[in-house]
């Protein structure tokens, strides 16, 4: 599994870089997970976009969708045979109802009871704490390695489980270790002591705040994973699990 960043910041796009947008490679098949703004942009610097197999989105805030509309464009525009799978949750109907675009892209419900296939991968997905309905995916391809994203989400005793000995954990780290309290995203002492407890081998702290130094969120947060090394999303950063 090879997972390319496209986009890290939080809310919105900055300097040239885009909102959440991660395209993962395994097993032959190319997928994105979340879509936000500024990401099609990205992935045309890798691949064509109408060469995706599917799309998976966390949850329906626009910085993880900004462009689905337009890449539902891209793909009417290029006349392809094949609809795009986009898969969502259907906790919000209305949200839901525009993955689907006629000759362009089909939504498809994936839910937390059962797992979703998408090719040889297996995605798991749980519930998490936010101001709408989001999902965390835990995603297993068939040697066994696991990719865990929280999406976003507020820290809750769930995510140390869902994210349990996963090879790479990308975390939603919004905020530095001096924000605290009820908030929606987890700060640095969380998304680091998350990874130690799960005893993931990788953290990836992503979702970043424009407004903070990126190195210092590293440091916050590789003081609280204890020995799991952690790096700092980046636009461009591979990592090959
Ligand atoms: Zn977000
Ligand atoms: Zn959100």
């Amino acid at each position: 599994m090879l997972v390319t960043v496209l986009g890290f910041y939080g809310g919105y796009p900055h300097d040239g870089i885009g909102t959440s947008g991660y395209l993962l490679q395994a097993d032959g098949k190319k997928l994105l997970i979340d879509c936000g703004s500024g990401v099609l942009n990205a992935l045309s610097k890798y691949m064509k976009p109408t060469d995706l197999d599917a799309v998976v989105l966390s949850h329906y805030h626009h910085d993880h969708t900004a462009d689905v509309g337009v890449l539902q464009y891209e793909w009417l525009a290029a006349k392809k045979e094949n609809l795009l799978p986009i898969y969502g949750h259907t906790q919000d109907f209305v949200n839901y109802a525009q993955l689907t675009v006629e000759n362009a892209t089909k939504g498809i419900a994936y839910n937390d009871y059962e797992p979703t296939e998408i090719g040889d991968l297996k995605f798991e997905f749980l519930r998490t704490v936010h101001p709408v309905p989001a999902y965390a995916m835990r995603i297993t391809d068939k040697e066994g390695k696991v990719l865990v994203y929280t999406a976003d989400t507020t820290y809750f005793d769930g995510l140390v489980d869902f994210a349990k000995d996963a090879d790479l954990l990308i975390a939603d780290t919004n905020f530095p270790e001096n924000v605290t309290g009820r908030k929606a995203h987890l700060n640095t002492k969380e998304a680091g002591t998350l990874a130690k407890d799960a005893k993931v081998k990788r953290l990836m702290i992503s979702h970043l705040p424009q407004t903070v130094d990126l190195e210092t969120m590293l440091s916050q947060s590789q003081k609280y994973a204890g020995d799991v090394p952690v790096v700092h999303a980046f636009e461009g950063l591979e990592v090959d699990l």
